[in-house]
């Protein structure tokens, strides 16, 4: 099998990871792999039975329960297939947000879903987005890329983004949420949120989605012909 491409992209919650790295799989013509939303759904798996993100018995007792898939539609869109069922709208809730943050804090999670997500860059080339993939699932990824932008800013992206969907949004509430989980993602023991020494940085806090389109496809085009 010949070698595929993969662009990592990784950072903090907000930061518009998911926005851009659809747009670039589009116009490469790779699979976008939304890893965030596979950590959703074992938060949202677990929650149906009520268990506590934080209760690692629980989570250990259950999580072999779960049969987990991705699969795309014909427009390219991952959708998250929990034991069956299409659960890809109802992770996305600040709640599940949350949750998924501390989930994502154990080992037996995580180890489960690295194969799946390596597997994915085997077979297909990606753009995959999260916070570990540069450093953990792909470490030999052709291009990294680790997209920050300051916490006010992605908190107002955020509220903006809700209102947008006529859902009621909290500017401060929102912000807190998102310092909590920087909080978390960048403390926790296990593939913590950190820039791979290899990734490039960018800020976005300044641009809009085109200008960091434009900035991301410049550095990819250094490595991969576009
Ligand atoms: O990206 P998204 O906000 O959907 O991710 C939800 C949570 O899943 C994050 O806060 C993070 O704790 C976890 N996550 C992770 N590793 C990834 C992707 C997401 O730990 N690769």
């Amino acid at each position: 099998m010949d070698k595929k491409i993969s662009i990592a992209i990784d950072g903090p919650a907000g930061a518009g990871k998911s926005t851009i790295a659809r747009r670039l799989a589009k116009e490469l013509g790779y699979y976008y792999v939304d890893t965030g939303a596979i950590y959703r759904t074992v938060a949202y798996f677990l929650d149906l039975w009520g268990v506590s993100p934080k209760d690692i018995d629980g989570v250990e007792r259950y999580i072999d329960e779960l049969t987990l898939n991705i699969e795309y539609d014909e427009e390219g869109l991952q959708h998250m297939i929990m034991n069956g069922m299409d659960v890809t709208n109802d992770i996305r809730t600040p709640e599940i947000s949350q949750k998924a943050s501390l989930v994502a804090a154990h080992a037996v999670v995580r180890e489960m879903l690295l194969d799946m997500q390596r597997d994915l860059a085997k077979e297909y080339n990606v753009v995959m987005d999260g916070r570990d993939i540069g450093t953990v699932v792909l470490p030999k990824a052709t291009v990294k890329i680790f997209l920050t932008a300051s916490p006010e800013v992605r908190a107002q992206r955020r509220t903006d983004e809700l209102i947008a969907k006529g859902q009621k949004a909290n500017y401060k509430q929102i912000l807190e949420q998102i310092k909590q989980r920087d909080y978390q993602d960048t403390h926790r023991e296990i593939a913590p949120l950190k820039m791979a020494r290899d990734s490039i940085k960018l800020d976005t806090s300044e641009l809009d989605i085109e200008g960091v389109l434009a900035a991301m496809k410049k550095i990819i085009s250094d490595k991969v012909a576009l």
